[in-house]
């Protein structure tokens, strides 16, 4: 019963369950779990037991609203009233938000419970969650592997069942890398879909608030609830929203395109190979037309990221100055030196990499060279992908090229670590949606994830076919 909102629900309306013990039961699986896991850096019990208590009036009364029954967790980017905020950083210190993110206002209004804030890397900095100050979140499939990252608290948090959805942040595969590796779904909306008001900011450019669930189903009413309009965020479109999880039958059989050279190439992982391959054969077999294309400019998604992403971060994190927000250095003799030690003893070492970095690309003598240049190829890769998706329904490819690493294996080698988000990126720099859904598992039993990305603001479509794709 606890796999789907939808289920939970039916639940609930028969009388066969309370919310309170809904709640109950998930703060159970966080206290078996949790300390194995860590994947939740802070559980709010009396709070989701009130809330499920009203709740369970409302249902009484006949009153409750679209989201009853759902328990879910956010990601330490996301802004909670009156609760702690850290970014999973120490430079927050013990920083306590006083406002809610527009996204959590509209979720508790449809009677969503929130239990806890979630682990993460540093500034959601990372692939692997190995990065947070609080240290690695640990995969339940196998807890010597990393989560995925950087919302690897969410994925893990809804991969074990001790909640059953989660908000994370994606910049650049964030929702999806994570959900791939524990085998959930993971959904990114379009750019400007959804309300960034109360989400900790990394390259705003980028920055997409997503869902982590185990269906697909869920994800399509979650985003109903939270897209649209938002006077506190001027990226955010007035197109209208479609009511989401009403519209999830495909109306058509789709053209579906894939990039031949990295699905055929030998240096990838063989076993993501054969399953998104398997799923392509499945899909030609349903009488789907499945055809493989050619992107030229597949080699400049990581370096046009981490130049304009790196960019952005510099000047989003200039704000922590030991001044404004939580850890302030006792080490200092006048303002400045107060500001470099601040900085230089609570920011974990990717941070300080990406900031120098972006500070770099800004800097007057590499501007031209670095940062107009990469916006220029973003540009390219923007205009090659919508023509791509004028011909074509969807893109298919792996979510990662790998499944989930041992913990420690590539904390050393940032290369190595960029890597893993080479098929996430697309979309962000792109600006168009994309999910993640399981496809099956690796020899080791590691989840393998299967990303479709389509049309901005074409996420009925895309939810849609996720759901086929699911099972569901
Ligand atoms: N792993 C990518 C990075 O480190 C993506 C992060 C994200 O989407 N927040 O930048």
């Amino acid at each position: 019963m606890f796999d789907s909102l939808y289920t939970i629900r039916k639940n609930l309306d028969s009388r066969s369950i309370t919310m309170v013990e809904v709640v109950r039961h998930y703060l159970q699986q966080i206290d078996a779990q949790n300390h194995i896991l860590n994947a939740f850096l802070e559980v709010y019990p009396e709070e989701a037991l009130a809330q499920a208590a009203q709740i369970d009036q409302k249902l009484e009364a006949g009153t409750a609203g679209k989201l009853a029954g759902l328990v879910m967790g956010l990601k330490d980017v996301i802004a909670y009233k009156n609760h702690k905020l850290t970014a999973s950083s120490r430079i927050l210190g013990d920083f306590r938000s006083q406002i809610s993110a527009t996204v959590v206002e509209k979720l508790l209004a449809e009677d969503a419970i929130i239990i806890g804030r979630q682990n993460c890397d540093e500034f959601a900095m990372g692939s692997s969650s190995e990065n947070s100050a609080f240290g690695a979140v640990h995969n339940a499939a196998d807890t010597s592997r990393v989560s995925g990252g950087s919302s690897g608290g969410s994925a893990v948090s809804v991969q074990s069942g001790m909640c059953l959805a989660a908000l994370g942040s994606d910049t650049g595969g964030s929702v999806r890398q994570p959900a791939s590796f524990c085998g959930v779904v993971g959904m990114k909306p379009t750019y400007g879909r959804v309300s960034r008001h109360g989400l900790i900011a990394y390259g705003s450019s980028f920055d997409v608030i997503g869902i982590l669930t185990k269906k697909v189903q869920d994800s399509a009413l979650i985003l109903e609830v939270m897209a649209g309009k938002d006077d506190f965020d001027a990226t955010v479109s007035s197109l209208p929203v479609p009511p989401y999880s009403k519209l999830l039958e495909m109306q058509k059989q789709p053209k579906i395109a894939y990039f031949g050279n990295i699905l055929e190439s030998k240096s990838l992982n063989a076993d993501v190979r054969n399953a998104i391959m398997g799923k392509i054969d499945f899909l030609k077999q349903q009488g789907f037309t499945v055809e493989a294309i050619d992107f030229p400019y597949l080699d400049y998604f990581l370096p046009t990221y981490y130049i304009l992403t790196t960019a952005e971060a510099s000047t989003n994190l200039s704000r922590y100055d030991g001044i404004r927000y939580g850890y302030r250095s006792s080490n200092f003799t006048d303002l400045e030196s107060l500001y470099k030690h601040s900085r230089s003893e609570a920011f974990g070492d990717e941070v300080k990499r990406r900031i120098l970095l972006g500070t770099f690309v800004l800097s007057a003598s590499y501007f031209d060279a670095y940062f107009t240049k990469a916006q220029k190829v973003r540009r390219l890769i923007q205009q090659k992908t919508n023509e791509i998706l004028t011909k074509y329904d969807f893109i298919l490819s792996p979510t990662s090229p790998s499944t989930a690493f041992k913990i420690g294996e590539k904390a050393s080698d940032p290369i190595e670590m960029y890597l893993a988000d080479i098929f996430s990126v697309q979309a962000n720099l792109a600006g168009i949606p994309a999910i993640t859904v399981p496809c099956g598992q690796d020899q080791n039993g590691m989840p393998i994830g299967l990303q479709i990305m389509n049309q901005h603001f074409a996420e009925t479509e895309l939810l849609a076919f996720a759901k086929y794709l699911n099972g569901e």
